[in-house]
This record gives structure tokens, sequence and C-alpha cells, in this order.
């Protein structure tokens, strides 16, 4: 019955089809009883009631209606024979049509609205984004959406007629189960764990209900399955994020408030946290209407006031900044903004704001502009300390680049007049403390030409600051003294004092007079960095400059002649030159810095003899007797103090010194010498003068040739003498003629042969060729007699004398050997010096001027020849003399033959 009248109504059609349907039918059903109706009266009622009914099925209460009606209308009309009775027919018939046709429609719509929900729970559970899981009431899968695919993993196919268990994380199933249990009354949620076909843990929220058919029998359950890891990390995020903003505003420096639109003071609300910014509390701000005006700041106020007034009905925002004056009397940046809040209609309901504290903000701006502020003065400094620095390098290139000082300081002199001065002085103190001005400049155009120039002389003013080493800065306009400075009218000007060592060289005087310049501290620094720098090339300049004299001293005392040696204060050698070395034996190595008194011996006894000047005035020189390592020195000595000691200097004056023994023995001995002959020609002639007593003939004889020996004697000590003379002031002139040696000593011999005392004997040996000499005869003969005679006078016992000739390579040698006294070794150079005599005890009183071998030698020497002596006290001497034979040689035979020819042969050697 049921599927009939689901199919009877599963079509609608509309209703004037179905009414004429139904009016066909009802014609179709009725019609046949036309006439038969009586036997079967309610047949046709049934069939008419019957095909309205099934009209109203399927075309809805009007369908049925109309069938119903036209159905009675054809039984009243054709079977009823519009009979009265027939009449209450058409109630039940309508009715049953009407009624039919409501509860089709019910039904249709019913089923309608069951196909519509199907579909809808098919979309939703196609479209879901949660897993939807059907389960049969035993709990296998029934229904698997794709949303549980994609959150499982598990496709349809898989889990269909699987237990819902499969799902559940395997510990946590009994969650699942129990859910399962109590959704099978009400629906339930809880948030699990579940496990994806891979295995991974999966956190949801599952849901589950139960599905009722129409009966209201729980025929199924459904699990709505949503992944809720996300939304609970997120969730989680959204937590501590909000907690973290709330912090973050509870320590923000602000304070939120409200206010009726058009006046602030009409406080709606205050945040607490304005206590924290001003110390005055909510409750204060709102009980106190003026309290916004008292605390602005005073310079703030006006302005203040002014904007919140025009802002305060809201209709333009307020964005100021501002002070306040707290309740601890601080003040407090505040940026304050409102805005008006509007209700519906666009009406401002109140004005809302914020109060942020920015004095952080404020102060560091602030300080930022105040660190741009010293940055920029700071460049503006460094680019003037920059130009200053460029200045004193410069100058101090300058200072560099020579030692000449008086040029270096005028080149820097025009380097100040070029940046920093209108006039530039450099006076400087020379040697002997006098300040003199090195150097004027003036810089270029000069201005003020009329304020006058500087002198030529250091002014007043410069001078003490020379002598008090203080600078001074003369700067009137910054209160300073006067500017004038001697006969120029100065603006300003100041003085550095140069200074080096600690002592005041000079000044730089630096002048502004007509540039309206005017000198404050930074200029005095600047001035006396470049006055340092200045003086110490300066110093430098004079310290080389002693050096060099220094060391052309050091040159000259190590060079001169003289012994010269420097004492300190406390008597200890500082300087001890060369000569000093020389002369006393003693290193400059073994007494430099040693005491005189241990270092020079004897040197107490001598330093009371030695006269010491104390000025620079020469004085007189003592002479006296060292003791040296090379025996006794006679010195000649003089000191001359200084206030660093004393300097000594000394000549070695033992050779004139003997020289002056020597001259005073000469003159004593040649007096004696002299006085001797003479007294004995005197003696004589006086002897023959006398007429009391008569002469015989031979003795006559014997005093005459007495008179003549003598006088001999007498001219040979004059001659000797006269010849000195000449040898000494290089008056004798020497010829160089050939000669024949042996003819020459035969000479000599023969004329000495005539007075040769008795007991002596000479022989002469000569070898039988010799070359002729070339010398001057009559030297060589004087000198062959000279040592002639010494060999006879001093061989007082007799003995033999030989004289011999030898041939030398180029030269014939002259010997004269005696048997007389002989000559200490250490006489042997000392015979041929000038008035050299040996000691009279030696020579048994013989007598002598000690001139004879002089003049020997110097002749020898004159004719380029050589003497000298082989002797040994006791043992006699042989002296032997060299002369240069003649060119070309000459040979003389034994023959005495060929004197002038060339030799044929060799000489023998
Ligand atoms: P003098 O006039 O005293 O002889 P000389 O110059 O001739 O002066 O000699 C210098 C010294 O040399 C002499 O005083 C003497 O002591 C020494 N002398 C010179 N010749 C001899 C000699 N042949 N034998 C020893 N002594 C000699």
């Amino acid at each position: 019955m049921s599927r009939f009248v689901r199919r009877i109504t599963h079509t609608r059609l509309p209703w004037w089809l179905a009414a004429l349907l139904g009016a066909g039918l009802q014609a179709g059903a009725l019609l046949p009883f036309w006439g038969s109706a009586d036997v079967l009266p309610g047949l046709p009622v049934a069939l008419g009631v019957l095909v309205a009914v099934a009209a109203a099925a399927v075309g809805g209460p009007l369908a049925g209606l109309l069938a119903a009606a036209i159905g009675w209308a054809i039984f009243f009309g054709f079977l009823a024979g519009r009979e009265p009775e027939a009449i209450p027919a058409l109630a039940p018939w309508i009715a049953a049509a009407v009624l039919a046709g409501v509860i089709a429609d019910a039904f249709r719509r019913h089923r309608r609205e069951r196909a519509d929900l199907a579909g809808e729970l098919g979309a939703v559970a196609a479209a879901a984004s949660e897993a939807i899981v059907r389960l049969a009431p035993d709990g296998t899968v029934v229904g698997w959406n794709g949303a549980a695919e994609a959150l499982y993993g598990h496709r349809a196919e898989d889990v269909l007629g699987a237990p819902a268990t499969l799902l559940a994380d395997g510990e946590r199933s009994g969650e699942l189960l129990a859910l399962l249990g109590r959704a099978a009354d009400a629906e339930a949620t809880i948030e699990t764990v579940h496990l994806a076909k891979d295995g991974r843990k999966l956190v949801v929220r599952a849901g589950a209900g139960p599905i009722r058919d129409d009966a209201g029998s729980v025929v199924g359950l459904s699990l709505v399955v949503a992944d809720v890891g996300e939304a609970v990390e997120s969730r989680e995020r959204a937590r501590e994020a909000e907690a973290r903003q709330r912090a973050l505003v509870e320590r923000l420096p602000l304070a939120t408030y409200a206010h009726a639109p058009g006046d602030r003071g009409a406080l709606l609300r205050m945040s607490p946290q304005i206590e924290d910014l001003l110390g005055y509390s909510a409750e204060e701000w709102a009980s106190e209407p003026e309290l916004f005006a008292r605390l602005l700041h005073p310079e703030d106020r006006d302005r203040v006031l002014a904007e919140v007034a025009a802002s305060a009905d809201g209709l333009r925002p307020l964005r100021s900044e501002y002070r306040m004056v707290s309740r601890a009397g601080e003040v407090v940046w505040l940026r304050d903004e409102a805005t008006a809040v509007r209700d519906a209609a666009g009406r401002v309901t109140y004005v809302q704001g914020y109060l942020l504290d920015v004095s952080e903000r404020v102060r560091a701006r602030e300080e930022h502009e105040r660190v741009l502020a010293a940055a920029a003065a700071a460049r503006t400094e460094a680019g003037g300390k920059q130009r200053k620095l460029d200045f004193l390098a410069e100058a101090g290139e300058v200072l560099a680049a020579s030692l000449d000082y008086e040029t270096t300081l005028r080149r820097v002199a025009d380097l100040a007049v070029r940046d920093l001065a209108d006039w530039c002085m450099v006076d400087v103190l020379e040697d002997d403390s006098v300040l003199k001005r090195l150097a004027v400049t003036h810089a270029e155009p000069l201005r003020g030409a009329s304020n006058g120039r500087p002198g030529r002389e250091p002014e007043a003013a410069v001078a003490a600051v020379v002598h008090s080493g203080q600078p001074k800065l003369a700067s009137p306009d910054r209160g300073g003294d006067d500017g004038r400075l001697g006969e120029l009218e100065a603006d300003s000007w100041l003085s550095v004092p140069l200074v080096a060592r600690g002592r005041t060289l000079g000044a730089v005087t630096l002048v502004a007079a007509g540039s309206g310049r005017s000198y404050g501290p930074d200029d005095l620094a600047l001035a006396r960095d470049l006055a340092r720098r200045a003086a110490l090339a300066l110093d430098n300049a004079r310290l080389y400059r002693e050096v060099e004299e220094r060391a052309d001293a050091a040159r000259v005392l190590a060079y001169v002649g003289d012994g010269v040696f420097l004492l300190d204060r406390s008597g200890v050698i500082r300087l001890w030159n060369p000569a000093a070395e020389l002369i006393t034996g003693l290193p400059a190595s073994s007494v430099v810095g040693h005491a005189a008194v241990e270092a020079m011996p004897g040197w107490q006894g001598l330093v009371e003899r030695i006269p010491v000047a104390s000025s620079r005035e020469p004085g007189h020189a003592e002479t006296i007797p060292l003791d040296t390592g090379k025996g006794e020195r006679w010195i000649s000595i003089s000191g001359v103090e200084f206030f660093g000691g004393t300097v000594y200097a000394f000549r070695d004056v033992t050779e004139e010194r003997r020289l002056d023994e020597l001259k005073a023995e000469f003159v004593a001995t040649a007096s004696h010498e002299l006085r001797t002959p003479l007294a004995a020609v005197y003696g004589a002639a006086q002897t023959l003068r006398r007429h009391d007593f008569v002469l015989d003939e031979a003795g006559r004889d014997r005093f005459l040739s007495l008179i003549v020996e003598e006088s001999e004697r007498l001219s040979r000590i004059v001659n000797e003498i006269l010849l000195a003379n000449q040898l000494d002031a290089d008056r004798l002139d020497v010829s160089r003629e050939p000669f024949d040696a042996g003819d020459l000593v035969e000479r000599v011999v023969d004329s000495v042969r005539t007075h040769m005392p008795p007991g002596l004997s000479v022989e002469i040996v000569t070898p039988p060729v010799l070359p002729l000499v070339g010398a001057d005869r009559d030297r060589a003969r004087q000198v062959l007699q000279n040592l002639l005679e010494n060999a006879m006078k001093y061989s007082p016992d007799g003995g033999r004398i030989e004289i011999g000739l030898e041939a030398r390579e180029g030269a014939v040698a002259f010997s004269v050997s005696d048997e007389g006294l002989g000559i200490p070794a250490d006489h042997h150079d000392r015979i041929f010096e000038k008035f050299y005599r040996l000691d009279p005890g030696m020579t048994r009183g013989v007598g002598g001027t000690g001139l004879g071998l002089y003049i020997c030698s110097e002749l020898v020497d004159r004719m380029d020849g050589r003497i000298w002596v082989e002797s040994a006290e006791g043992k006699g001497s042989s002296f032997f003399f060299e002369l240069p034979t003649a060119e070309p040689e000459l040979v003389r035979t034994a023959a005495g033959t060929g004197a002038d020819e060339p030799a044929d042969e060799a000489p023998p050697q």
C-alpha cells in the first residue's frame, strides 16, 4: 500500500491535467453503470470516489476536488437519476478527494524534503573539511568521506566494514569506544589522538552522534573528526602572544583616556597607568578637571591648551607632544593623540586618546641633536685645529730644513705673518747675553700702516718676556693690557719665550695691528708650540755649531805639538792629547778619568810650581823637570783656569835646555880654549919685549915659534867657530870636483906629521885602484884633518893611527882608526851634535870646543856622503865617512897614471 501510495504520490501532475484525467476516468468508471446502478448502487460511488482520490493523489486537492465534483455530477446526472437523495453523496466524494490530495501533497513534500536533506548531507559530507565517518550500530565503518581519506590516509574501500577502533591510537582506543558508547544516547565530543595510516599521530577533535531512522530508533553513528593539531598549536601561540601583548601593554608608559566631546576636562575614563606616568591617580584626574592644565609645563601650556581646545570636539584628531610636570616635579614628555568615537549615525559619542611617555625618545632626540651640534662644532674646531697643525707642520719643516738658524727663524717669521699676524718679531739672546732683534716681518699687504712699526731693538715688554721666561698676551678687547708695544700701536699682541733645555734663548712676538685680529688663549697656545719648535731648532743649530767648534778644537788638540791636558775641578784628568802622550809617555787611556796626583808621577810637587792664569790672557810658562818613562824630560808648562777646571799646555824643552847648557858649556870651554893659547902668545910676546933680560937666538926662536903655534891654534878655534856659524846660517857653498882620495890622504898626513906627538904613528892603507871622488876637495880635506887630529888628540898614550881608503858601491870610504880613549856606545850619535863633548873625565882633560865632529858631519852631509863611528870605551875609535865617486867614474891606477881617464876595468871591491 505504502509503495503504491509512494508511487502514486511520486509524480505530481499539474492540477488541471489531473482534474481532466480524473474527469475522464470518472466518466469511464461511472458511465458503464448507467442504467444498472440500482443493482449495485454503492459500487459506482466507490469507483468515483476512488478515481477522485487518485486524481487528488497525482494532482493535488484541487484536482481531486474537480475530479470528485465531475464524478458526482456524472453520478448524479446519469446514475442517480438526479434523485435528491444522491446529493449527500457529494460530500464524502469531495471530502475523500480533497483529503487524498492533501495527504498526497504532504507525502510528496515530505519525500522531497527527505531527498533534499540526503542530498544536502551527501554534499556536506563530500565538501566537509572534517572527516565524517558513518558507523553501523556495531561500530563498523559504513561511510567514509574525502576529508576522512585525506586525514587518515585510508581509502574508502580499505576501511568500509572495518571496526572504528582502527582509527584510534592503540593506547587511546578506549577513548573512542567510550565516545561511541555515549554517542548512542546523545552527541558527544572529545579531543583525543588518532592514528593515520602512515603511523602519524593526529590530535583530533572527534564528535559523535546517533543516526536515527524516521521512527527515532538508532540506526548508526556519525563520527565527525577534525585535525586540531595546528589549531591547538595556534591557539597556544595566540594565548602566548596575547599574554605578551598584555604584559607589554601593562608595561608600556601609556595611559588611555576618554572624554566627552568638546570638553577635555569632562573625563569619562582615565586608565590607571596615568599614575605611573605622572604620579596622579585616575581618581584624582576624574575629580579634578583642571589637573591637566595645571600639570602642563609652563612653556608648553598655552600652545597645548590651544591645540586641545581646537580638537576637543573630536572633529579633528589631536596629535601633540608636550611636557608635563609630574607629582615628583620631574618633567615628562608626553605624546597625546586622540580621535573621536562615533555612533552608527556618525555622531561623535566621545573622544578617546592615549598619553605616551616619550621622555626617553625626546631625550634621545635632544641628545642626538646635541651630539650632532657637538660633532659640527668639533668639525669646525677640527678644521681650525687642522689649519694650525698645518701651520705648525710647515713651520717644523722650515725649522728642520737647515742649521742656519738665522735664516730659518726669518722664514718662520714669514710663515707667521702669512697665517697668524700682521707683524712678527724674533729676538734672540746672543752669546754675550744681549737680546738682538733677528727678524721683523709683516703681512702683505700691510694693513694699519698708520699704527707704526716695530723698532730695530727689542721692546722692553719683549725683553721682559725673555727675562722672565713667561709668555705675555696683550689683548685689550679681552680685558688684557694696553695693546701698545714700543712704537707700534697694536690691536693685540702676544710674545712667547724661546725656551730649550730650560734656558730662554729669545722670544717670538706676534702682533695684530690693522687686520682686526685679537689674540686669545688658543693663539697663545699655538704660538707657544711654534716657539717650542723654533727654540729647539735654534738650540740644535747652536749646539751643532758648538760641536763643530769643539770638533775643530779637538782636531787642533790632536795635531798640535804641545801637550795639552785638562783637569776638572776635582783634579781628575778629563783630556790628554796625543802630544801629551808623546812627551810624557803616558797613554791617554791610563790617565783620563784618573786623578792627576795618581796618574802623573810627582804631580803633587809640580803643580805648585806651575803658574795658572785665571783669565784667558796668556800667563808665563814655567820650565820644570818631569819624570817620564823615558827618563827626565824638561817641560815648559802653564795653566789657564776656567769655570770647568784648569787647562795645562806644555812643551818638551829638554833639547833646547840641553843646547842651552851646551852653549853655556861651550862659552866656558871656548873661553878657556882661547885663553890658553892667548896667554901663551901674550906671555911669549912679553918675554920677547923684556929688556932686563937678554934672550939668545935659540930662545927667541923658541918663543917666536910658540907664538906662531899658539896663534895657529887660536885661528883654528876661531875658524871652527866661524865655520860652525856659517853652517848654522847655511851660508856655506860646496863645490863638486873629481879628486884622488889617496893623494888627499897623503897630503893631510904630511901636514899633520910635522906636529905629531911622540909615541904616535900614522899609516895609510889604500887599495891599488880607487875611483876618483866627486866632492869638494878642500872640505873633504878639512873633514879628514879634523878626524886625524881628534885621533891624535884622544890618543894621549900614543899608538898607531891608520888611515884607510876603500872603494864602495858608488862611493869611496875614508876611515881614521886610533887606539886611543874610545867612545862609549851611547855617545856615538851625540858626538856629532854641536858643542857636544864627552865628559872631561873621560877625555883626560883634553880640550876642545865640541864643534869639530859637528862640522865634519855637516860637511859630509852637504857633499852627499855619510859619517859614522865605531868604537868602544878604551878600545880606540874608528871614524868612517863615505863620499860619492865622480861621474863618470874615474879611477886612479896604482901607477898614478890615467887619473883623468875613464877606468878601463871595474874597480876592485
Ligand atoms: P873637540 O873639540 O872636543 O874635539 P869634537 O867635535 O872634535 O870636539 O869631538 C867631540 C868629542 O868627541 C870630543 O870631545 C871627544 O870626547 C870625542 N872624540 C872625538 N874624536 C875622538 C877620538 N878619536 N877618540 C876618542 N874620543 C873622540
